[in-house]
């Protein structure tokens, strides 16, 4: 399949901007595949109602049948045409917060089908913060159901080069819209239990929905391993997830001992190495050095941990990659957390 890649500015100022935006929303609302840029990573973007559209993305990504998707959508008032908001406190306690790196479940109404919800009763709603996506969808004039634009299982993209290496022959449009500014999927969290349950943690943290909602509970699925029998409130968190082509050991413990352990195993192991900033130049002993950012900045680490999982895919003959990991849950490093342990495949080291 021809696929065309088409640039937009993220501040929507360049000369064609409107005009690219308006031949892909075309093209989305009448059946096609669009990748798009969102602040939180690149979204594979298909007209919510239209069945066979969504289909297809369950068919390009090799994503599983019953991990359901979330619908796009350009302004909040638009989430009461296809849901049940009306009756929900929670959901007028958070409404305020978007457009947000937020998803929030809801009762659906029949507009949205079970395709995209994977057969559930309850439905996934979004409204990006980043211009360049909702101008789209406004554009589109429909909801945009949209799961990350990637092959099911690897990194999730945060800049077009991403979406190109999986993606490219298998979409119609790939929207060059730059690299992402969160880089972590968005928080969700479902309002149809009471109390309401943290599903998936993101920039919009546990402690912002606490303090407007009361309590909120936070999944089992976030921090521990799934049984493959157990049902998830979230699909999507029983699925091998985020993982590069080498596997990959979190390391968790103070400067003092996670230094020399990466030393010492770099020794006798051709390993990639995820780092903080601080400590590449401790770090002697190894040639494939990835930083992540700053030790005390969460939001730094997570705009560039997907990207640093995937460029580990490049170095030759490693045998697997050894990725240092927050000790701290408090904020953002909740979200860095889960997307490393996903990564490992839960497979911990703690000094
Ligand atoms: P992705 O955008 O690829 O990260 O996939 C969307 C995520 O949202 C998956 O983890 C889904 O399990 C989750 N999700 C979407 N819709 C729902 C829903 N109705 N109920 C619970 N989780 C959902
Ligand atoms: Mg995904």
């Amino acid at each position: 399949m021809d696929t065309k890649i088409l640039y937009v500015s993220k501040d929507l100022t360049g000369k064609d901007d409107i005009k690219n935006l308006t031949l892909a929303s075309e093209i989305v609302r009448n059946g096609g595949l669009v990748a798009f840029p969102t602040e939180t990573v690149y979204g594979l973007g298909a007209n919510a109602l239209d069945d066979d559209a969504v289909k297809r993305i369950f068919e390009v990504k090799g994503r599983p049948q019953d991990n359901p998707l979330i619908s796009h959508l350009a302004s909040a008032d638009d989430i009461a045409k296809y849901a049940h908001t009306a009756e929900n406190d929670y959901f007028a306690k958070l409404a305020p917060l978007f457009p947000a790196p937020l998803t929030v479940v809801l009762r659906k109404l029949p507009l949205i089908s079970n395709v995209v919800t994977a057969g559930l009763p309850n439905a996934g709603f979004r409204v990006p913060e980043n211009l360049v996506a909702r101008k789209f969808i406004e554009l589109a004039g429909v909801p945009i159901a949209a799961p990350s634009a990637n092959i099911s299982g690897r990194p999730s993209p945060t800049k077009a080069e991403h979406v190109i290496e999986d993606l490219f022959g298998k979409v119609d449009v790939i929207i060059d819209g730059g690299p992402c500014n969160v880089g972590v999927e968005s928080t969700i969290v479902t309002l149809a239990t009471d109390p309401p349950v943290l599903l998936r943690p993101g920039a919009v943290t546990l402690e912002t929905l606490s303090s407007l909602l009361g309590q909120v509970q936070i999944s089992r699925a976030i921090l521990s391993e799934m049984n493959n029998d157990e049902i998830a409130s979230a699909p999507g968190m029983k699925y091998k997830h985020y993982a590069p082509v080498n596997p990959v050991t979190l390391i968790m413990g103070s400067d003092d001992k996670v230094i020399p352990y990466i030393n010492k195993r770099c020794e006798t192991e051709n390993l990639a190495i995820l780092c903080y900033d601080e400590d590449a130049g401790s770090i002697t002993e190894c040639r494939n050095i990835f930083t992540i950012g700053k030790a005390d900045d969460p939001l730094g680490q997570a705009r560039s941990i997907f990207d640093a999982l995937r460029a580990t895919d490049e170095c030759s003959f490693i045998t697997g990659v050894l990725a240092r990991c927050p000790e701290s849950k408090d904020g953002v490093n909740l979200a860095v957390y889960n997307r490393l342990l996903k990564a490992s495949g839960f497979n911990v080291i703690k000094l």
